[in-house]
């Protein structure tokens, strides 16, 4: 059985892929950043589809706990690089923790846990990379500089990989929403006034939903998706190209 380790899947879109990886039949690494209560749900609900989970638990702001995870991290197929820092700052309040945090999460983070799968997937003949970015690498959010940079930083990254990795049969590619209903933005969305700046500013009218983007995650991981490699592709109702 191969292993897909999805980082941030304990809620939101993460939680979605990892549902839909251990539908499509791969063993399930579920990872969270602080408690386990909300990664335990998610790994109840592989179980209770007749999937297979277990739990692992860092901060990946903090790369000490990114090392330690890639240690343990054991032979993985799929590495969805999920989980992100978002802080909302005018630019010139951002404080030098601030950005390294969302930097370490969003981006270091990423490039070290790519290096800790990689030898195995060449050993096993491929694998699927993919990173989650957003809709902010084309539209960035003037009070999110570092957030929105630190995730083009990662699918130039992506890009780069995906060339150097080809070889070996690991396809790398980004998939990159736009607002996506979840817990980082509900509060800002209960706003009436808000809703509906955001929804005006989306051709398709609505948010999308966690499970929009796990389907696309599911083709790229896919037999289907084994010669897509080095791309950047919108889950976005079409925000990015308004
Ligand atoms: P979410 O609902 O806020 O969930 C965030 C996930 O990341 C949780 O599993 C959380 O773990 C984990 N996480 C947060 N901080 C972490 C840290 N320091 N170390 C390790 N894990 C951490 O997020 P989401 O809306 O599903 O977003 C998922 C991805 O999509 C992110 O990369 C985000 O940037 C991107 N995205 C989302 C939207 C959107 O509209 N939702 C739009 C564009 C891009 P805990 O449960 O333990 O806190």
């Amino acid at each position: 059985m191969k292993t897909a380790f999805i980082t941030g899947s304990s809620r939101g879109i993460g939680r979605a892929v990892a549902i839909r990886l251990a539908k499509d039949g791969y063993r399930i690494i579920v990872h969270g950043a602080g408690t386990t209560e909300k990664a335990l749900e998610t790994k109840k609900i592989i179980e209770e589809n007749g999937g297979i989970a277990e739990i692992m638990i860092a901060d990946l702001s903090d790369l000490e706990q990114t090392k330690k995870l890639a240690a343990s991290v054991g032979n993985v197929d799929v590495l969805i690089l999920n989980a992100s820092i978002q802080y909302k700052t005018p630019w010139q309040e951002i404080s030098e923790r601030a950005c390294y945090e969302q930097l370490n999460c969003n981006f270091v983070s990423s490039l070290l846990l790519i290096q800790s799968v990689v030898p195995y997937m060449k050993s096993a003949g491929g694998g699927r990379i993919i990173t989650i970015g957003s809709v902010q690498e084309r539209k960035p959010h003037p009070d999110m500089v570092v957030y929105s940079a630190s995730k083009a930083a990662q699918t130039n990254m992506m890009q780069s990989l995906s060339l150097q990795l080809a070889p070996f049969g690991i396809t790398v590619n980004n998939v990159a929403p736009g607002v996506i209903y979840t817990d980082r933005n509900k509060e800002a969305l209960s706003d009436p006034a808000y809703a509906k700046k955001v929804t005006d500013s989306i051709p398709m009218g609505y948010y999308g939903e966690p499970e929009d983007c796990a389907g696309l995650v599911s083709l790229l991981c896919s037999e289907g998706g084994r010669y897509i490699t080095g791309q950047s592709i919108f889950v976005d109702g079409g925000k990015g190209i308004q």
